[in-house]
């Protein structure tokens, strides 16, 4: 059996009909830039996070950075995040000429470490991003209660979260801002690169409009200093069509997720906890494993693609030695990238395909 860690030709042969139909239409109306389907998208997007509005963008990574900008986050402040997290969301801190101020993650959930954050607090401190990695919340309440007693901003990383929960409330309304991706692996996921920002304030949804749209009020008024990152309408009009399925598709993650821990229940590798507290949506299906490096060659050579998110965490990667980590420093992301493995997961995924990589996995010898 061969099975790809992410199959999207699967999903696309599911809305191929639909999906050719609005990009046609696209195509046949000549209108690319912020028109119909991107205004409808952010009304829709908006809708489905419960929050008020939503812009959309160029990529999840301006989502962060432009989100960043309209919070006033500028060269000299600091903001806190987490050592085991994709780099983009250290990206989107440096664009800012702000310092990133990391914290590391925790042992079980593989978010922040909440007891970590308060004591990165400094006077300079301006902002937390937590990242709600692999689709499960981050304990946001405890977030928003240190952001609330120091005065910070909170821009959630939900890149990897589409619908997932904390506490009943959708991820990406619960901060000042959320931001999410949709590279096309993403839980919902366009055909190229695009991103949204969603907030419940007016005041903060209009900065953004503004910043990236060239800072503009007219065509050739610009009242502050922009960018360009607009999500396209060709990307809408997919994403629209994607996003009347997302529901399902997150179940039918959670599904498959169910039946990983259950067939590896026993086995000697560790299955992701799902706290009490979230909806885990399963972007990822990410177990740990002493044997790693052995684990993931015994897979492939039974045709069972997986994958590491992710190898080297942000601190030791050359971009950022300017932070002046090293080995050491953050030692629970450090061991986790040293152990992860994500398995195939896609709502697509079938049962039986399930079952063989677990057997693969349970009949693995170092
Ligand atoms: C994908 C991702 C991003 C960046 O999104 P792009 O659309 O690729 O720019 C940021 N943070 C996390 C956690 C991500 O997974």
């Amino acid at each position: 059996m061969e099975i790809p860690l992410v199959d999207l030709k699967r999903q696309y042969e599911l809305i191929r009909e639909e999906v050719n139909e609005r990009v046609n239409e696209v195509l046949t109306n000549q209108r690319f830039v912020l028109d119909k389907n991107v205004e409808s998208f952010e009304r829709e997007f908006a809708g489905f996070c419960r929050a008020r509005y939503a812009v959309g963008v160029g990529c999840g990574t301006d989502a962060l950075s432009l989100s960043l900008r309209a919070l006033g986050i500028r060269g000299g402040d600091e903001v806190i995040s987490v050592a085991n997290t994709f780099i983009a969301t250290i990206d989107a801190i440096s664009h800012n000429n702000a310092r990133p101020v990391l914290v590391d993650a925790d042992e079980e959930t593989y978010n922040i470490d909440i007891s970590g954050v308060e004591g990165a607090v400094t006077s300079k401190t301006r902002a937390i991003i937590p990242v709600h990695l692999y689709g499960q919340a981050c304990d946001m309440d405890a977030i928003m209660e240190i952001a609330e007693k120091h005065g910070l901003k909170v821009v959630e990383d939900a890149c990897q979260a589409h619908g997932a929960e904390y506490k009943g409330r959708r991820v990406g309304s619960i901060g000042d801002v959320g931001c999410f991706s949709f590279y096309p692996g993403k839980n919902l996921g366009a055909y190229g690169d695009g991103g949204m920002a969603v907030t419940s304030s007016r005041e903060i949804a209009e900065k953004l409009g503004l910043l990236r749209d060239y800072g503009r009020v007219s065509k050739y008024e610009h009242r502050v200093k922009g960018y360009n990152s607009r999500l396209d309408e060709i990307q809408a009009a997919v994403l629209r069509v994607k996003l009347r399925h997302l529901e399902e598709w997150n179940e039918s993650r959670r599904r498959s997720a169910g039946v990983y821990n259950e067939m590896l229940a026993g086995a000697d590798v560790t299955t992701p906890l799902e706290t009490g507290r979230a909806r885990h949506v399963y972007h990822m299906y990410v177990i740990r494993a002493r044997d790693r490096g052995k684990l993931q060659e015994w897979l492939k050579s039974r045709g069972i693609a997986t994958g590491i998110h992710y190898p080297i965490p942000p601190h030791l990667q050359e971009a950022y030695r300017d932070l002046g980590h090293k080995r050491g420093s953050f030692p629970v992301a450090e061991r986790l990238a040293g152990e992860i493995l994500s398995l195939p997961m896609f709502p697509e995924l079938k049962r039986d395909e399930i079952a063989y990589i677990c057997n693969c996995i349970r009949g693995f010898k170092a």
